[in-house]
């Protein structure tokens, strides 16, 4: 008898439902339900269900115990939701079981990283024969980025590091500004140049770092900078950065996770000044690209050093370069590039460059909105991100325990310049203006609750 697969269409039925659903679900659930989820530890089954079943269970379980990062009111973090094309696109992916290995597993998945390369390059503005790797985010981005930058600088000075390792190599003087992103010290200590070694370069009030601040700079300098404090959204002044460390023989990484994709908009190309000097690059796929999680990608003007870190030979694999296991860490690897082949097509340039303004002008409604409820605003909102304060510690933290509490929207605190604030992130297609009034209501509300 022909399969008719028909647990695929139970899964695009309960996808659909639940994404309707959006606009009257709560953002985060409610007590009973993460307990419910907290006591849910069946064991592990004798005999199967069978499939329908299976993914039928599933999305019972998942309609209350997810969060809804998806779309509309979660302004947690920097968290993009995915456009269904590319969620569609996903699917194909995983019904079609590529991996993106190697050409000999997937021609599609290959030629589509090439492709979709060199339209994130011209999206972007970056420099248009660079290399472009996916990975699962920015915190793999910045390792490919930075050991790239790790051989070439030892390179540069007779030191294989592939073959010989660190110890006993030359020494690398790694430059970040103090509001570095936490991954990025990951990144470091995971490549062996250590989470604490760091020159660490004073930040504005603002989070830039200060380039007047930099040392004198060498061929032994990585300078990591960053396109957008996850704050803030303030960008490091890049252009200077750039200059500088050309000069010498430095390299420069730029972390770009979401802010990179300011690049779309003209509106921002003060900040992103010569963004596109620098020798490496990382950006999100799934925060302000919204495409599903896991993607990232890594991006790098100098191919060979990416090469040199990551190239490696095995008997019974297929040597042609074209393979991105050349490239990146891993072996077997999803197939992202679909993903984002789908989100590019879907919404083009023009699209992409809509959905950061329309964010762009949801965080300045929001800032507008929380200095009438007399909120104070201590970012510039520049970008995406809205950083606002009023009162106690205690109550920003009240104010969002009751803000979920009530699952109308979801955002975080943070510190920031010494007090602690409430952060709010505007990085999804779907989110609206009505979207931005009913949280602001709800804030409002929360702080009537404790008057
Ligand atoms: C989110 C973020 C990261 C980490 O990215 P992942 O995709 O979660 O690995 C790194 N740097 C900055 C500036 C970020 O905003």
């Amino acid at each position: 008898m022909e399969r008719s697969f028909a647990e695929l269409d139970v899964a695009a039925k309960a996808a659909k439902a639940y994404l309707k659903n959006l606009p009257t679900r709560r953002v985060f659930p409610g007590e009973k339900t993460k307990q419910e989820l907290d006591d849910y530890s069946p064991p592990l089954p004798e005999v199967g269900c069978g499939a329908e079943s299976a993914v039928e269970e599933l999305a019972t379980l998942g309609m209350d115990g997810t969060v809804a990062t998806a779309g509309l009111r979660y302004f947690g973090y920097v968290t993009g939701g995915a456009l269904p094309a590319a969620v569609g696109a996903s699917w194909l992916a995983a019904a079609w079981d590529q991996a993106a290995t190697d050409y000999r597993l997937s021609p599609l998945a290959v030629r589509l990283e090439e492709v979709t390369g060199n339209w994130l390059l011209d999206l972007l503005r970056l420099p248009k024969d660079a290399s472009v790797n996916y990975v699962t985010g920015t915190t793999m981005g910045n390792f490919v980025g930075l050991a790239a930058a790790r051989s070439e600088l030892l390179a540069r000075q007779g030191w294989d590091v592939t073959a010989q390792g660190l110890i006993g190599a030359p020494p690398i003087r790694i430059i970040v500004g103090a509001e570095a992103h936490s991954t990025l010290f990951k990144a470091l200590s995971m490549l062996g140049l250590g989470s604490k070694t760091a020159i660490v370069i004073p930040a504005d009030s603002q989070g830039r770092m200060r380039a007047d601040e930099l040392p004198p700079l060498g061929p032994d300098c990585i300078i990591c900078a960053q396109a957008r404090n996850v704050n803030s959204g303030a960008f490091d002044p890049l252009e200077d950065i750039c200059r500088k460390s050309r000069g010498a023989g430095a390299w420069v990484h730029i972390d770009g996770a979401f802010g990179l994709v300011a690049a779309a908009s003209p509106a921002h190309d003060d900040f992103l000044k010569g963004h596109h000097l620098a020798d490496s690059w990382a950006v999100d796929g799934h925060k302000w690209l919204n495409t599903p999680y896991d993607c990232g990608v890594a991006i790098c003007r100098h191919p060979d050093a990416v090469r040199s870190a990551f190239s490696y030979r095995a008997a019974y694999l297929e040597d042609d370069p074209r393979n991105p296991r050349h490239r990146v860490p891993e072996l077997s690897r999803r197939a992202r590039s679909l993903e984002m082949w789908a989100a590019l097509r879907a919404l083009g340039r023009q699209g992409v460059r809509q959905m950061v303004e329309r964010n762009c002008a949801q965080a300045r409604r929001l800032a507008e909105g929380l200095k009438g409820l007399g909120f104070e605003i201590l970012n510039d909102v520049v970008l995406n991100q809205c950083v606002a304060a009023r009162g106690s510690p205690e109550e920003m933290e009240a104010i969002a325990a009751r803000v979920e509490k009530s699952g109308v929207a979801w955002f975080s605190t943070t510190h920031w310049q010494g007090r602690t604030a409430i952060r709010l992130s505007c990085s999804n297609w779907m989110t609206s203006e009505e979207d931005i009034d009913k949280t602001i209501a709800a804030i409002g509300a929360a702080i009537n609750q404790s008057s």
